[in-house]
This record gives structure tokens, sequence and C-alpha cells, in this order.
């Protein structure tokens, strides 16, 4: 089993710097299998050793999953320059983990978005050769039609001449009480480039306006959930991504 020394456990946990850590194991508040250790450079189990913190239990762990119902106007990358991103909306005790998100939604795309600092599991998501399918809900500007069904299934010709692969499109409600059709369809790509869903609606002549990721995977945006907020997964949810 792993071995981590004390103070990286404690720091890497949020819980203090170096030097404060140093200082509390001095002191003797700090114990592992309630015995008080005063170096806070020992070995320790992270994972099994029960370490307090003061009347604090520890509990280390390496990874963290996050579900968040992504809002508009945020980015989905870890810094901008000048937007907020959507580790901006993290509780700072899930910002130590450091996670980033798995594959990016437009700063006006909301929902799914798993958050993670699993490197690997966030590489088998994103990796073409796994195509894993993505399914969004949109609002389409326009009179979506069987053909578009048709057309999105045996590929269309992006903007830059990439062919999609195929794609599932089903017609869920046309409002048609206003001057312009408005199409509410439901769209799963086994791949995802560059702002992939929008352009596969240009290439037909009609333009998304609302955009929303509902699953990825297996895994499917929690409904109770509200746009900015978030959780993390459960063990069944992230036993199905891997
Ligand atoms: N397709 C898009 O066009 N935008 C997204 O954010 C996701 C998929």
């Amino acid at each position: 089993k792993k071995t981590m020394r004390l103070d990286k456990v404690l720091s890497h946990m949020g819980l203090g710097t170096r030097s404060e850590i140093k200082k509390w194991a001095k002191q003797g508040i700090i114990t592992v299998n309630d015995h008080v250790v005063k170096d806070s450079g020992l070995q320790v189990h992270p994972e099994e050793d029960r370490i307090m913190l003061g009347e604090e239990r520890v509990q280390y762990r390496e990874f963290i999953y996050i579900m968040m119902n992504k809002p508009a106007g945020v980015i989905s990358a870890t810094e901008d320059r000048n937007d907020r991103t959507v580790i901006d909306l993290l509780e700072e005790e899930d910002r130590v983990f450091e996670p980033f998100p798995v594959g990016r939604l437009d700063k006006d795309t909301v929902g799914l978005l798993l958050l993670t600092n699993d490197g690997k599991l966030s590489h088998e998501l994103l990796s073409p050769r796994k195509h894993v399918p993505k399914t969004y809900f949109a609002r389409v500007l326009g009179d979506v039609t069987a053909s578009d069904v048709t057309a999105f299934e045996a590929g269309v010709t992006l903007d830059d001449g990439y062919q999609t692969k195929p794609a599932h499109l089903e017609i869920l409600e046309q409002d048609r009480s206003g001057e312009d059709v408005i199409s509410s369809i439901q769209l799963t790509i086994m791949e995802g480039k560059f702002h992939q869903v929008k352009r596969m609606f240009e290439a037909v002549g009609k333009k998304v306006m609302h955009l929303q990721r509902i699953s990825m995977g297996t895994l499917t945006l929690d409904d109770s959930l509200q746009e900015g907020h978030y959780r993390e997964l459960t063990d069944e949810e992230l036993a199905g991504l891997k």
C-alpha cells in the first residue's frame, strides 16, 4: 500500500500549509491511529490510517468526480483571462483536488459537465476511439424535418470540410406559433468536434438557439441539480463510466 508524508496528506486536503502543519504536529494535536505524531514528515498510509487533526477526521482520497449543471456565461476551463470559469463555481474544499472539466462546453451551452482530477478517466472518455455518446437537447431556429434526421444519420459536411459520423436526431416538438418555426430536438453524437452540434445544424441551414447537454456515456444530468450547482458522482455513476 502507498505511503505519503503526513504533511503532504494534510496540505493536499487543503487543511493548512506545510509550516502550519509542522507547528500543529509539535503542539501534539495530530494523531495517527490514536498515537500523537509530533513529526509532520512521518510516512503514513493516507487512505487506511485513521488521521485526526484535533477533533476532525482527515479522510484522504486521491480523486474527485463532480457532476455539474453548467450555467451559461462561464467557461469550461480551469483558467480564463476575461471570464469566470466552472472552477470558480466550486467550493474551496473541492478545488483543493484540482479538478478540470472533461471536454468542453461552449460558454453559452448549459448542462452536464464532468469535472475530475483523474486524467486517465478523462482521457478514456475523450478518446475518439471510444465513441462515447453525448446527447444534447436543443432549440433550433427553423423547421427541423425528417430529411435532417436522414442527413445526420448519413453524416453532414461541416464548414471546414469534415464529414460527421452517424448521429441520431429526434424531433421532439415544433413551435409554429410565432413568425419563425422553433424546433425542439434531441441529438446524440459519438464524437466531439469544436462547436459540433451548432455546426451540424448550420450545415443544414438552421441555427441552434439553446443547447443543453443531458448525457455523456452512461452519465445523465441529475435534473434536481440547478444550473450552477454540482455534486459528487455516486459510486454507481462512477462505476458506469469506468
Ligand atoms: N456542440 C456545440 O456546438 N457546442 C457545445 O457546447 C457542445 C457541443
